[in-house]
């Protein structure tokens, strides 16, 4: 490897690099780095979040074949292990990207971990740490120990301190505990830049603000949730251990109401088609039905786009008849008195009036751009939404892939994370 770090700066030696930065540890990003490392390019992987893997890793199951996320990144991870041509830089928030093709400056501010590479993951700073927050990894939805793994699979194994415990007796109970000299309480953040040849942008998506949809009224009931909540309330590491109850009292959710285009294809909101929420929601339709043989759970849809084999997928789920379809796109969710959330509005195919009582509503709310906050500068242009596109015809060395380019399924993600691998390869030269 020819990185050479100096007073902050990672880089290659000259100003035409030939390393890649790929930013954005998700499944199309690890996917873009693996296949340039695997051809011999040096690459530094560059993720904000403790651990690699994106999205992807809190989701239950993969539509269509309903297998779990974890195997496929387990792959991955398998593959990062045996390639030493991958650099990953964890805790690391790109800000802005600057420069040209052969020599762009990454800058990124250093998140401090608190914990460094000689950690083991045994537990032992997690045992004594009183402290508890919000568990990002549940979207908030239970509480979990300021000194923590990111979640049974995570890449790297390496617990994580949330910067509340500094200053605090938990600090002295975690630095007594490590017994490998893990902890270090003197980390700060700080601000790095990276050299690089060429980007591939992998940043992914973040769901829609549901709280932005004012007649749902997200907030006034926790049995009001959005579909990322879903896939945590299935999943057994998420905060119900893999039941679906009714978050406000924990009885069972039997009938569950699904609201496609929460937000999407909306000017207000997002104009866009996500693509993959009807899949979504008919695999949050199938966690309910196989939980409970009495279960009833109604669609409220504009139209199903279920595209190429994911077409079968529908079907096999559209003939049971506990699972009803409504064409309708509802005005209002609130909570009704006997304190179960209502959804209102009118159906469109026969003008009927509806106003119907569930024990959970999940909002189909839609992929937003990550990349939507960074300052791009150079042979990339983000469009309306948001999107990193690369400039057609330029002569550049920014590239993008993943939901970071468009709203893809895992399928596509991955697709794409091997073409844009390819064209920053173009990009920096043949070795
Ligand atoms: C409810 C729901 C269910 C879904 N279920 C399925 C399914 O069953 N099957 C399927 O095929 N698809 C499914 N999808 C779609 C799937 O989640 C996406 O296709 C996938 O996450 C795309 O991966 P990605 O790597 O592009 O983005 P992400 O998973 O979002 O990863 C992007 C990574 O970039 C990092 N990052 C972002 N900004 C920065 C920055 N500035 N600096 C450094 N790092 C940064 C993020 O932390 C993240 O780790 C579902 C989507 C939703 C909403």
């Amino acid at each position: 490897m020819t990185f050479v770090e100096r007073r902050g700066t990672m880089a290659q030696d000259g100003p035409h690099s030939q390393t890649i930065a790929v930013i954005g540890g998700g499944i199309a990003g690890l996917t873009a780095a693996l296949e340039a490392a695997e051809t011999g390019y040096d690459v530094i992987l560059i993720e904000k979040e403790p651990a690699l893997g994106g999205r992807v890793t809190r989701l239950n199951r993969y539509f269509p074949k309903f297998c779990h996320p974890t195997c496929g990144l387990e792959i991955n991870y398998q593959r990062l292990r045996k390639n030493p041509r991958v650099k990953v830089l964890t805790m690391h928030e790109v800000v802005a990207v600057d420069g040209e093709k052969g020599n762009y400056t990454i800058t990124a501010k250093k998140l401090p971990r608190f914990v460094n590479e000689k950690c083991t993951a045994c537990g032992e700073c997690g045992k004594v740490c009183e402290t508890e927050i919000d568990d990002p990894y549940n979207y908030g939805m239970s509480k979990v120990k300021a000194a923590r793994l990111p979640h049974e699979h995570a890449w790297p194994m390496r617990y994580v301190i949330d910067p509340v415990v500094k200053g605090t007796d938990d600090q002295k109970r975690i630095e007594e505990a490590c017994k490998y000299g893990a902890v270090d309480f003197s980390e700060e953040e700080e601000e790095v830049t990276i050299n690089a040849g060429a980007i591939v942008w992998a940043t992914g998506w973040r769901p829609y603000d549901a709280r932005k949809l004012e007649t749902y009224h997200y907030d006034s009931s926790p049995d009001i949730i959005n579909n990322v909540e879903m896939e945590r309330l299935a999943n057994h590491d998420g905060p119900t251990g893999g039941k679906v109850v009714r978050p406000s009292n924990g009885e069972p959710a039997k009938k569950v109401a699904l609201i496609q285009c929460a937000g999407s294809r909306d000017v207000n909101h997002l104009p866009y088609c996500s693509m993959i929420c009807c899949l979504a929601s008919l695999k949050h339709a199938a966690y309910v039905l196989e939980q409970y043989e009495d279960a009833e759970v109604h669609m409220y849809y504009i139209d199903i786009r279920a595209h190429d084999k994911m077409q079968t997928f529908y079907e096999r789920l559209k003939v049971d008849p506990r699972l009803k379809f409504i064409k309708s796109k509802p005005a209002e969710i609130g909570l009704g008195e006997d304190g179960r959330p209502y959804v209102k509005g009118e159906r469109t195919i026969d003008r009927e009036l509806y106003c119907e009582s569930y024990d959970l509503v999940v909002l189909a709310t839609g992929m937003e751009p990550e990349a939507k906050g960074v300052d791009i500068k150079g042979d990339v242009v983000k469009d309306e939404d948001g999107f990193v596109l690369a400039l057609e015809g330029e002569d550049g060395g920014q590239f993008s892939c993943g939901v970071a380019a468009g709203p893809f399924d895992v399928a596509l993600s991955t697709m794409s994370g091997t073409a844009a691998a390819l064209k920053a390869i173009q990009a920096v030269g043949a070795r």
